[in-house]
């Protein structure tokens, strides 16, 4: 079966800086997969690629069998590809609701959208309990459900989240990671960027080391969770 995204040999630089330097690697449809890695390795680069936020130098990006090179980023979530970004990126002042209601921006089906919105407070039910505030007032493990939440409301096919669980309390994360771990099992197929490696190689079916700019290492979750260079290197192990 084709993968739902294949990323070959893809590099991205800002203007003489090369973040990524020729990386491959595809995700196939229900599967979780995560990059992880230190600061800089280039992570937040790929997927802002991927979204067609920035233009790749060279390579080739196709996702559920169509290239995406030169694709605008709207015409990129219209064709299943949701970003939840590094920061979360809310809108402070508008409700809960009416964020929720603007990452359905490209949808005209009403009855779907709200049908959606009442999903993500049955995912997220502290959004639903609040969903008339301003989301400025929510904690930063509530506005990371929002991010989330908005990125779902795209009904996208892939779904790429940018280290969600950062800035977060040990609590807070853990009930990210499971909200993840049910989308998956609802089959929402999921790139995953993180800095804590041991809760995403948890979770994930596939994985990929990032080192300045390079994939250094990949297999399994299980396997890359076990192998003693990853320990050492960014399980905190000695
Ligand atoms: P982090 O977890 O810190 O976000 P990352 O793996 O996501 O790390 P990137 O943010 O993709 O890494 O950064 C990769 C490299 O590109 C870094 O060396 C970074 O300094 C550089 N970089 C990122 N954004 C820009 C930019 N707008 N202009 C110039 N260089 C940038």
């Amino acid at each position: 079966m084709m993968p739902l995204l294949e990323v070959e040999d893809l590099r991205v630089a800002y203007g003489k800086i090369e973040a990524v330097k020729g990386i491959s690697f595809n995700v196939e449809a229900g599967q979780v997969v995560t990059l992880i890695g230190t600061n800089g390795a280039g992570k937040t680069t790929t997927l802002r690629t991927l979204s067609g936020l920035l233009k790749p130098l060279a390579g080739k990006i196709v996702f559920n069998g169509e290239p995406l090179n030169g694709v605008g980023a709207h015409k990129i979530v219209a064709m299943g590809l949701a970003h939840s970004p590094e920061g979360r990126r809310i809108f402070p002042r508008l409700t809960i609701e009416e964020n929720l209601q603007l990452g359905a921006f490209l949808r005209k089906d009403t009855p779907g959208i709200q049908q959606d919105i009442n999903r993500a407070y049955e995912l997220f039910p502290i959004l639903g309990e609040r969903r008339r505030q301003a989301a400025g007032t929510l904690s930063g493990g509530e506005q990371q459900m929002l991010a989330m939440g908005r990125a779902l409301m795209s009904r996208p096919k892939l779904l790429m989240l940018d280290e969600p669980s950062m800035g977060l309390s040990p609590i807070m994360m853990q009930k990210i990671m499971e909200t993840i771990t049910e989308l998956k099992s609802q089959g929402t197929t999921i790139l995953l960027v993180e800095q804590n490696a041991q809760a995403a190689l948890s979770l994930a079916d596939h994985g990929h080391v990032m080192e300045i700019g390079t994939i250094a290492l990949s297999g399994t979750g299980q396997e890359l969770l076990h192998d003693e260079s990853v320990r050492k290197a960014y399980l905190g192990e000695d």
